[in-house]
């Protein structure tokens, strides 16, 4: 009994079923694996900004002792200019102690911008932490719809699967090793519909030759592709 292209359409169409759901199967480990890294990045956008504002206050604090140490050092100034034996002398340490002066007053203009985008860095830590709660609940969320459609999928390929052996066991014996050998390089692109003269896979005029057979419904390879051509529905 030849092979009819009833039966090569109906295994052609479960032939893509089952490619297309093994495609989307495939696709949830990558799925998953979105959902972890949008989930790292606002945690690290978290633990960056927490950085930012220690090390800021580390600057501050570096900063201001810095200016305490030169108050007590104008201040030791002050002393000995009190106690100068000439003017000279006095002189020098009362620039000493205008330069000191100007210096801490550059410091506590920086100290004050420190300060300030350490404010800001806490607003924005605020804003960071309320989003990373809910990229952490968007997060669950998409791991479980994707956890439950794999589990769909499985059982969608588990069914396909059995169609197709169902159906592979109504092909004709001469024509098994064929079909197992262009099953087994080419899946389900093996096959194509005749798109009205041109083969659907590949899209070439087919000669009125292969026409004709192919309205006979008998399967002919296409003349151009090597795919198994059959009518559509
Ligand atoms: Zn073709």
């Amino acid at each position: 009994m030849p092979v009819t292209d009833a039966i090569v359409r109906r295994l052609h169409e479960i032939l893509i079923r089952v490619a297309d759901i093994k495609n989307q199967i495939n696709r949830g480990p990558k799925q998953l694996q979105l959902a972890q890294t949008q989930l790292q990045a606002a945690k690290d956008a978290v633990s960056q900004c927490k950085d930012s504002i220690k090390q800021k206050r580390l600057e501050a604090d570096r900063k201001q002792l810095q200016q305490r140490e030169r108050e007590a050092k104008i201040y030791e100034w002050q002393g000995k200019m009190n106690a100068a034996t000439n003017n000279r002398e006095y002189q020098t340490i009362k620039e000493q102690i205008a330069a000191d002066t100007q210096a801490n007053s550059v410091l506590s203009d920086e100290i004050f911008e420190i300060l300030e985008a350490s404010d800001a860095a806490h607003t924005l830590l605020g804003e960071l932490e309320a989003k990373l709660v809910v990229v952490q609940a968007d997060t669950a969320n998409a791991e479980a719809r994707i956890h439950e459609r794999m589990t769909v999928l499985r059982g969608d390929l588990e069914r396909a699967e059995g169609e197709l052996r169902a159906t592979e066991a109504e092909i004709p014996p001469d024509f098994i090793d064929t079909y197992q050998r262009m099953v087994e390089s080419r899946g389900e692109e093996a096959m194509a519909p005749l798109d009205d003269k041109s083969c659907g896979g590949c899209n070439t005029t087919l000669p009125p030759r292969l026409l004709d057979q192919l309205r006979l419904g008998n399967p002919i390879p296409c003349s151009s592709c090597g795919r198994l051509l059959y009518r559509p529905e």
